[in-house]
């Protein structure tokens, strides 16, 4: 370990966080402990939030809503609170991907490029707010004129897992807030921290009392309450499809709440023999690694066209094999630890069953061991059949599938051979083929010789069972509002009744 790796590395003192209602902190009267998966010493105590603390906080989110003091604002007033927000993230950047690393085990270094992507969601956000608008009719006659007004929503619920839990946070949370609406957060047990800071940090920016509210504790208790509350008028969750799922049954049986689901991803990656291979092999590494492939838009599917299959598969375990998995602190650590037990097992596991159902390994196949905390090699599977678990079921790992194919329609057929939707990428130079299988493959965010690119102006979401509807741009902020079409009479009625 490097000095600034010995410098940020934890302390042993845990912090201590309340959750936050209403404009203010309360202390949890139970409380749970958060081991750094990369470290295992406790850094965070987080309360246990009941249901008691879940009812205060919708209705803080209710009053906030209805009392104008955040809906009633100038859209120019909400874009400065959310630009100075912006401002404040930039301040504290450091602090908050420190505390982020500890809690997920993910590289400061990438900690940190997502933070300042955070802080280009608020600056987008803040745009979004102000060219938000409605549309009108003026082609229904000389006596009816029309106006589309679009309403924020009301009191969002927001539900977020713990791969990226300050990205996905802020790639939903700015624009909620551009709508008008007010929202109650419940970020994952194991990642709750950064969530828990960003309230002192909104609150600073000028934030009213009551917009922004965090519960804690597990899904299963205030998660799932918050999903069947019948005060909560839209729900945003980001997770599994089995939550998901779960998610439209409580909005089924309680008050019919707008969803906003992203789901998960088996998501293809479709390299043609044409493309820049050494470029591609890159991507390809980068796809399934990055964050240790605990990442819902990972490309955990490769589809190579057979005539440079053998070829580029030792073009992709030459890269693989030099990713650096290690401490995340060192600035040269390219993956960092496993973000939790479970999920650490659920890989293993799927590693096993992989090498038992007769696929082959070509790299990575094993745990790596840096005498604390938990980490994965970079593992590619070659010989994979398309009823493998490996081949359909989402891992959540660093744990890459190939496939073969010989003609681009066999490629698209591959491609589509799962039950999500979330993301895809192709790698050619030949611009047809590229949007053929553009065209053809069903994903809800795209790459065209690049991969996981992107920004806060374009929209995030999936296709099939990997959600309902959209974040982030424009369309992330109308996807917060409802619309009212108002018809304006401006003659004499016509009597129906003489
Ligand atoms: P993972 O299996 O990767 O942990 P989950 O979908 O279980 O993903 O978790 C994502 C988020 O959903 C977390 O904040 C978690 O606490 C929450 N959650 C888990 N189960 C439920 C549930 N039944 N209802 C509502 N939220 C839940």
């Amino acid at each position: 370990m490097n000095k600034m790796a010995q410098k940020l590395a934890p302390s042993g003192v845990a912090r201590d966080f309340g959750f936050f209602i209403d404009g203010e902190w309360r202390h949890g009267r139970e409380m749970f402990e958060r081991k750094s998966p990369s470290h295992d010493v406790i850094v965070t105590r987080i309360a246990r939030c009941t249901e008691d603390d879940l009812n205060d906080a919708v209705a803080a989110a209710r009053r906030a809503f209805e009392n104008g003091t955040w809906a009633g604002l100038a859209s120019s007033e909400r874009s400065a609170i959310l630009l100075k927000t912006a401002e404040l993230l930039k301040q504290r950047r450091d602090d908050i991907a420190f505390w982020e690393v500890l809690e997920n085990g993910k590289p400061i270094s990438q900690a940190k490029a997502e933070i300042d992507n955070c802080i280009s969601c608020f600056e987008m956000a803040a745009g979004a707010a102000r060219l938000l608008h409605g549309d009108s009719f003026n082609n229904l006659g000389e006596s009816l004129f029309g106006m589309v007004l679009r309403e924020p929503v009301g009191v969002v619920g927001l539900i977020t897992p713990w791969n990226f839990p300050f990205m996905i946070l802020c790639e939903r949370v700015p624009f909620i807030l551009a709508s008008g609406c007010t929202v109650v957060v419940k970020p994952a047990e194991v990642t709750s921290a950064t969530t828990l800071m960003l309230a002192d940090i909104l609150t600073e920016a000028g934030l009213p009392k009551g917009v922004y509210n965090v519960v804690t504790g597990t899904g299963k208790s205030v998660g799932q309450a918050l999903t069947q509350h019948p005060d909560v008028d839209m729900l945003s969750f980001t997770g599994s499809t089995g939550v998901g799922r779960s998610c439209i049954h409580a909005s089924a049986d309680s008050n019919l709440k707008k969803l906003g689901l992203e789901l998960g991803g088996k998501n293809p990656i479709v390299v043609f023999a044409d493309s820049d291979l050494e470029d591609a092999a890159d991507a390809v590494a980068f796809g399934i690694s990055f964050n240790t492939g605990q990442c819902c838009v990972s490309s955990s599917r490769l589809i190579v066209e057979e005539s440079v299959a053998d070829k580029f598969e030792k073009l992709v375990v030459a890269k693989m094999e030099k990713i650096r998995v290690g401490d995340p602190f060192d600035p040269e650590t390219q993956i960092g630890a496993i973000t939790t037990d479970a999920q650490n097992k659920t890989i293993l596991d799927y590693i096993e069953k992989g090498k038992a159902e007769g696929a082959r390994v070509l790299c990575g196949g094993n745990k790596v061991d840096l005498g604390r905390g938990q980490y994965i090699a970079p593992t590619l599977f070659t010989n994979v059949k398309p009823d493998m678990s490996i081949a359909t079921d989402e891992i959540f790992g660093p744990v890459l599938s190939v496939f073969r194919f010989s003609t681009l329609e066999e490629a698209i057929s591959l491609a589509n051979d799962t039950v999500y939707g979330l993301a895809a990428s192709v790698w050619t130079k030949d611009i047809s083929k590229a949007l053929k299988v553009t065209r053809k493959v069903q994903a809800g965010r795209f790459w065209v010789n690049t991969i996981m690119a992107g920004g806060p102006e374009m929209p995030l979401g999936g296709f099939k069972q990997s959600g309902w509807g959209r974040e982030a741009g424009m369309y992330g902020v109308e996807e917060y509002t409802q619309i009212k079409s108002v018809h304006v009479d401006l003659g004499k009625r016509t009597h129906w009744i003489a």
